[in-house]
């Protein structure tokens, strides 16, 4: 039978603690226990349905996580504060000195900085790879190599990862695959294509209102319980803990994403149709002049699309800025940063969510001073954001 994530989570049932139709919200840092024995066998991680204290895990997070859990297909999930606190927990769990990650260059920014930057101090090294090109991503594998690490669908490029064939070479030299999937929320299913270890950045789509920062980890209950660990966790201690009133709207919003994923990818694929019929360098991977667009398509569930993030290359930066300063001041979204909301967002990329990418490298991936990146609203007539979107493209003379 197909993989069905919105079912998985509306199937879930939750009685909150008065019999309201939302799970109470667990408003305390630290927990009691009736006896001392039970708080010695819940520090040893042998008192299941205990609670210690509420960085280790609290019945908030815990309903969060099973949802997404129940969205990505895998045994449970541990959220985290950020989708950073996510990254990092994870990576630096799996790997230690002397390790080695192959990853895909074209990733988000703060990721590459942090395996670029940041990793370096613990040993740990990182060859950045075109995740597309699967002989190369085999030649960097090395005896050292712990982990294969890529989005599904890149920021900010937009290249798809063919997560079922990185399954097989990670299976072949023993890596864990981890894959970012907060591009492509139910659209994708990476653990479904044999990923062992999803994220996402809740700040995004997932949570889709942006007013709070937020992060997943999905994988098996060993690896969860691994993270949690009071004596080497990750999660438990470098700390990067989601506070349970956030877990408790976030679990909210979650309930409508299938519907608003549909509308940010009909959108999407309305602008970038017409975008690239203008003659404007359009990615999307909706169209079928995206390089994986059939791949996108044999890994999709169909119902989803092909998601609310593209690009268009105006040409130079200074064009990008203008217009994107334009469309703002015709309400036709903001010039901002993140992704996910219901108005449309865009920025450029270059001088911003990426420019801890080096220029040079920056050149080699493809990403150029005049990409803006859209992350396409909910707008409810998107032919007339269409006619003004391209108003503002005629009056800054980047179309005819
Ligand atoms: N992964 C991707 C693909 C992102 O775009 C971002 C943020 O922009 C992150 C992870 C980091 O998430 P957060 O800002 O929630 O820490």
């Amino acid at each position: 039978m197909a993989f069905k994530p919105a079912n998985n989570i509306q199937d879930l049932q939750y009685f909150g603690e008065f019999g309201g139709v939302n799970p109470s919200i667990s408003d305390s840092s630290t927990y009691t226990f009736l006896s001392a024995k039970t708080m010695f066998d819940t520090f040893e991680g042998n008192a299941d349905g205990c609670y210690l204290y509420s960085r280790h895990s609290t019945p908030s997070n815990l309903y969060l996580g099973k949802a997404l859990a129940a969205m990505e297909g895998t045994e449970t999930a541990n959220v985290t504060a950020s989708g950073m606190g996510a990254i990092t927990a994870v990576l630096m769990q799996l790997c230690g000195a002397g390790d080695h990650i192959v990853s895909s260059r074209t990733i988000y920014g703060g990721t590459y900085a942090f395996l670029k930057n940041f990793t370096p101090r613990f040993n740990i090294e990182t060859s950045f790879v075109d995740i597309t090109k699967l002989e190369a991503v085999e030649a960097a594998i090395t005896p050292k190599t712990k982990v294969l690490y890529c989005e599904s669908v890149s920021n900010p490029l937009l290249e798809v990862a063919d997560i079922e064939a990185l399954s097989k070479l990670a299976k072949k030299h023993n890596l864990k695959l981890v894959v970012d999937n907060t591009f492509s929320p139910l659209s994708i299913s990476p653990a479904q294509l044999g990923a062992d270890i999803v994220i996402h950045s809740l700040t995004k789509f997932i949570n889709g209102s942006s007013d709070t920062v937020g992060g997943v980890i999905c994988g098996t209950q060993e690896f969860i319980d691994d993270l949690r660990n009071v004596n080497d966790g990750a999660c438990m201690l470098l700390g990067s803990t989601m506070d349970s009133l956030r877990a408790a709207s976030i679990l909210k919003n979650l309930r409508t994403l299938h519907i608003r994923m549909q509308q940010h990818s009909l959108n999407a694929t309305y602008l970038a149709d017409r975008f690239e019929k203008d003659g404007l360098k359009t990615v999307y991977p909706g169209l079928a002049s995206h390089p994986s667009h059939d791949l996108f398509k044999s890994m999709m569930n169909e119902k989803y699309g092909f998601g609310g993030m593209l690009t268009i290359d105006v040409g130079s930066l200074d064009k990008a800025n203008a217009l994107m300063e334009l469309m703002q001041k015709q309400n036709l979204g903001y010039l901002a940063v993140s992704l996910g909301f219901y108005k449309t967002l865009f920025s450029a990329p270059g001088s911003s969510t990426s420019s801890e990418i080096p220029e040079e490298e920056q050149k080699e991936m493809g990403l150029s001073d005049g990409l803006i990146r859209f992350s396409i609203g909910l707008d409810a007539d998107i032919e007339r954001t269409y006619d003004m979107m391209k108003s503002c493209m005629k009056a800054l003379n980047i179309l005819k």
